[in-house]
């Protein structure tokens, strides 16, 4: 190896600073790099080259919430998968999966069907989305669409009061009932199934999964949990946060056994049958 500045042919391996471009977004790496001991010009050799590639391509894609390419192969091999075989498998030419596992950053588009063919709990939850999108409001979701963000922050603020999911569902069942009780519509537009310990929320199990590996909500030890950050009261109207006080003063002495013991009493458990999706029409006869 001689210098590319000066011909001298002695260098050291140094950590420098690299600022090259992805996208047309500069990313600044610090990687290894040889540097000539007489004049301090840079040289990599093929490795070093590589590497900065990588590093440089894996930063771009933490920035932009992409999957990095550690994680593209974690997903090949937790699915026992040659190259040519998840190549098979996405759909793609086998040399995409060779660039996305070291330096080319796949596209969102592309990144969005890895994660929907590899991650289990993104496909499921992309198809309970699909499931509300497809549904349009009617008496099972209170005669309102379902709004993933306002669900979010009910349970948020709920979960401060029932701590464990068991009580949290009763809660919420209270909060969308009892708001279309005084107001003819739900408070988050979800749809309630008869369960065997109450009314839930349907796809309640997937939800949870959801809200868990979202950091909406963390365990905080035997069966309980906790929210990772307080509910924006903000998003919603006066009528709605009236609600959300109301079923939360009702839950406080107790965390809700109260409720749920309640909840079993309620004609809307009664007169319907176990899996059987909730008319909010049962409303009308709601004992709180
Ligand atoms: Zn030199």
């Amino acid at each position: 190896m001689k210098c590319l500045n000066c011909e001298n042919e002695k260098f050291e391996e140094k950590q420098l600073r690299f600022t090259p471009e992805i996208k047309g977004e500069e990313i600044e790496v610090v990687v290894p790099s040889y540097v000539c001991k007489h004049c301090q010009t840079p040289l990599m050799d093929g490795a070093q080259m590589n590497l900065l590639r990588r590093i440089s391509a894996d930063k771009y894609r933490k920035l932009h919430g992409l999957l990095t390419s550690e994680e593209i192969v974690k997903f090949r091999t937790m699915l026992g998968m040659s190259q040519a075989a998840f190549a098979n498998y996405l759909k793609v030419g086998e040399a995409s999966i060779k660039r996305w596992e070291t330096y080319y950053v796949q596209d969102v588009v592309q990144n969005d069907h890895i994660r929907l063919k590899c991650d289990e709990a993104y496909a499921e939850f992309n198809a309970l989305e699909v499931h509300w999108k497809c549904h349009a409001p009617d008496i099972f979701s209170g005669n309102r669409r379902f709004s993933w963000e306002l669900f979010k922050q009910t349970v948020r603020y709920l979960i401060g009061f029932t701590k464990s999911p068991l009580f949290l569902n009763k809660a919420l069942f209270y909060v969308d009932f009892r708001h279309f009780k005084l107001y003819g519509n739900s408070i988050t537009g979800a749809r309630y199934a008869h369960l065997e310990y109450g009314p839930c929320p349907d796809q309640y199990q997937s939800i949870i999964h959801r809200l868990l590996t979202d950091d909406i909500l963390m365990s905080a030890g035997h069966h309980k949990l906790k929210s990772v950050q307080k509910a924006d009261l903000n998003l919603f109207a006066d009528s709605e946060k009236e609600t959300l006080e109301y079923v939360a003063n009702l839950t406080k002495a107790d965390g809700g056994k109260k409720l749920l013991a309640l909840s079993h009493e309620e004609q809307a458990y009664k007169k319907t049958e176990p899996f059987q999706l909730i008319s909010y029409n049962f409303s009308k006869e709601l004992k709180i």
